[in-house]
């Protein structure tokens, strides 16, 4: 097995682990060290970012919020757009590379609690009305839905067709935009590659693996079990469960487990402890095995480093990976 890159604190496992590449922000001294150490650096780009609270996405409510690591803004947003491509021209001038990678195109997760139903901001709104949908009929379904969706599959067309519109034009987004900026990508003849959630969540925040293979040089799918940000599969998969326990009463455990099974296409048994012990290990492989197969050659997995990841990897008989070594890992 080949690590073929790290994100974080590269030192710490250069000297006993041989590795290609090291991806970070567009950042001249951090390209020069890592060149110094003999490595390639990959830029990241960060495409939600904000210039200010009022770029945020609006959510359901019609609470206005940035999201993720409170610096994310709504993608719909012409002027975040605008400001992801020159971003990304930015690190090619500056840079002098032959790829970059984007990271957060997607809209808000189970991680955001209620932002992650999301957005009814006016840029997506019109989007929204271009698709032939009522944004206020679709915004108060989804409101009636996440209150009933302990009763799923036995639920009223209408709240299952909004469910479907949502999750349509966050891919639609997403996508259009990803179009774009492949498009930028092309003019000065570099790779796109991109950073996207694991299978059981990508699809609602709108990273559909499908058109997603098709536009990238490479997907590299943050299988992360055991940390307490965004993409984190343990936050994640907790914050979904308890997002619809508070929206369906809490007695309703065992309900909301099938329905949260039924989002994420995992079977969900227990979510309480994955905060602290981290995923069960044999999601972490089944999200793995499902992400390798939906993506074929365009897959590379990325880990997040501890003692139990360093050992189970020798049994996943991958061919590369990338490790995320945080500074206290
Ligand atoms: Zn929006």
């Amino acid at each position: 097995m080949i690590v073929k890159g790290v994100y974080g604190d590269f030192k710490k496992i250069t000297g006993r682990i041989r590795v290609e590449e090291v991806y970070g922000p567009v950042d001249l001294d951090r390209k020069r060290i890592v060149e110094e150490a003999g490595l390639k650096y990959v830029p990241l780009i960060w495409v939600p970012r904000a210039g200010g609270a009022e770029e945020g996405i609006v959510d359901a409510w019609g609470s206005k919020m940035l999201f993720a690591f409170n610096n994310s803004g709504c993608i719909s947003n012409p002027r975040i757009r605008e400001s992801a491509k020159n971003t990304l021209e930015d690190a090619v001038v500056k840079c002098d590379v032959d790829s970059i990678i984007l990271d957060a195109l997607r809209f808000p997760s189970p991680f955001d609690g209620r932002g992650m139903l999301s957005c009814f901001c006016k840029y997506c709104r019109r989007r929204i009305v271009e698709s032939g949908i009522n944004p206020e009929n679709l915004r108060s379904n989804l409101l009636r839905l996440l209150e009933k969706i302990h009763l799923y599959p036995h639920l009223s067309s209408d709240l299952i067709e909004a469910f479907i519109q949502w999750v349509n034009i966050r891919q639609l987004i997403v996508k259009e935009l990803l179009e774009e900026l492949k498009e930028k990508a092309e003019e000065y003849d570099i790779t796109v590659r991109i950073a996207v959630f694991p299978p059981s969540i990508a699809w609602l925040v709108g990273q559909n693996y499908a058109y997603i293979k098709d536009l990238v040089g490479e997907a590299q799918v943050m299988l992360y079990h055991k940390c307490g940000g965004p993409a984190c599969l343990n936050t994640e998969l907790t914050s979904l469960v308890e997002l619809l326990l508070k929206s369906t009463g809490e007695a309703r455990e065992k309900e909301v487990l099938r329905a949260a099974s039924m989002l994420t296409g995992l079977c969900l048994k227990s979510w309480k402890e994955f905060k602290e012990r981290g995923v069960d290990w044999d999601i972490l492989v089944e999200e793995t095995r499902r992400a390798e197969s939906l993506l074929d050659s365009k897959f590379t997995a990325v880990y997040w480093l501890d003692k139990l990841v360093e050992e189970r990897l020798k049994t996943m008989r991958l061919n590369k990976v990338i490790l995320f070594v945080a500074k206290n890992c």
